[in-house]
């Protein structure tokens, strides 16, 4: 309703709103959805009753690029839970310490902020089947939509994708197909057949990054449009961060916040392409070897939106780690012992925050967002190896 263009975020070639556009065809980059802002700041007013709607999704809708909002597909995604974590903050010497719970999500993960919008563009545009690669989440989570929706899903996925996810996207009725030892590898794959075999291609694209970037119009509803000092995120393809940063830039440009927070992002070990690149100042160049990993869900080795997590980081005056399998294991463990259940993958970004604590990047008394993107039972078996002492295959 609002939306204005896409944008390369790279070359800053410009674009409509069109369908079958996937990356920029000058560069190759990924593109970026712009709106028509000074409209959407007309449009909420200082005593307005949607500040006391309760945050989901939809609830942003005029920063959402949709025709028709009759016809969105929707399981009712976003709304999760900020949870203050009292007995951390203290043992770790935070201010205040927060968890942005994703796993309460219709699939169990973050990626149904993106689905959601991204399973609407395609009936906008008369999709009749969707393809998506994907470390497995992502796959769920578009399974349940194009079911929703009354579209064909074809999954791609790589070797060693947990069963659970897999299983999880057959309920929801999707063809399954394992392609390749990597996410890349399926990637690469899911993407030529879309074009070969006429699939509506879903992913880390565009319109994902307008659905995720509600996390953070979220968390800052949720905090009543006080900014914390940090919201840290794990970087697995690096669109969820890439999407926060949007997130809070936009509702900063609307005049809903006046500061912004710095942006975080936690890589694990053996797949820290952009914590590399972003130290030496060198391009994001691809790891070269499978490393054994506990965090599957991001274990990408060259993420399409390194580049962007980098300037996101840069601009925020930010930070970007590697952590460990073992500090991952236990940080997962730490917020188990909240209440908190979550996949490996989603306790490398509250592993990170311990470390920049601990390092003095995140000052004491400073406030941290840690966003955990899925649900503990969507990757069992890890968790019943780190259990036996046994932590990767
Ligand atoms: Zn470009």
């Amino acid at each position: 309703m609002f939306e204005k263009k896409l944008v390369c975020t790279r070359c800053g070639a410009e674009y409509p709103l069109a369908s079958g556009i996937y990356k920029c065809p000058k560069c190759g980059a990924p593109l970026d959805v712009t709106y028509h802002y000074e409209d959407i700041a007309n449009l909420i007013e200082d005593d307005d009753p949607w500040f006391r709607e309760s945050p989901h999704v939809w609830k942003y809708w005029m920063f959402l690029p949709v025709k028709n909002l009759k016809r969105i597909v929707t399981l009712n995604e976003g709304g999760t839970r900020l949870y203050r974590l009292k007995r951390l903050e203290e043992k770790l010497g935070f201010g205040r310490l927060y968890v942005k719970y994703e796993g309460e999500n219709p699939t169990g993960a973050f990626k149904d902020r993106g689905s959601s919008v991204e399973v609407t563009k395609a009936l906008e545009f008369h999709a009749k089947r969707l393809i998506v690669a994907s470390t497995g989440n992502m796959a769920a989570s578009i399974s349940a939509y194009g079911a929703k929706a009354g579209l064909e899903v074809t999954i791609v996925v790589p070797e060693g994708t947990p069963e659970e996810k897999l299983t999880q996207a057959r309920v929801y009725g999707a063809k399954v197909e394992v392609y390749g030892k990597t996410y890349d590898e399926a990637l690469a794959e899911a993407e030529r057949k879309a074009v070969e075999e006429d699939y509506y291609l879903t992913g880390n694209y565009h319109y994902r990054v307008e659905g995720q970037k509600t996390t953070a119009f979220e968390i800052l509803d949720q905090l009543r449009y006080n900014v914390p000092d940090w919201i840290v995120v794990p970087v697995g393809a690096g669109t969820h961060l890439r999407a926060i940063w949007k997130g809070v830039k936009e509702f900063h440009r609307v005049g809903l916040i006046e500061e912004l927070p710095k942006i975080a992002g936690a890589q694990i070990e053996g797949y820290d392409s952009v914590v590399r690149a972003w130290k030496t100042g060198k391009p994001v160049e691809k790891v070269e070897k499978k490393v054994p990993t506990i965090a599957s869900a991001i274990a990408v080795k060259k993420p399409v939106d390194g580049e962007n997590v980098i300037k996101a980081v840069n601009e925020s005056g930010g930070h970007l780690g590697t952590v460990t399998n073992a500090e991952t294991a236990e940080a997962g463990l730490m917020l188990g012992r909240e209440g908190i259940f979550v996949e490996p993958s989603s306790a490398t970004s509250l592993a990170l925050a311990r470390k920049m604590r601990e390092e003095g990047v995140i000052e004491k008394d400073e406030s941290v967002v840690v966003v955990a993107t899925g649900h503990g039972l969507k990757d069992v078996k890890t968790w019943e190896r780190i259990l036996s002492g046994n932590f990767v295959v």
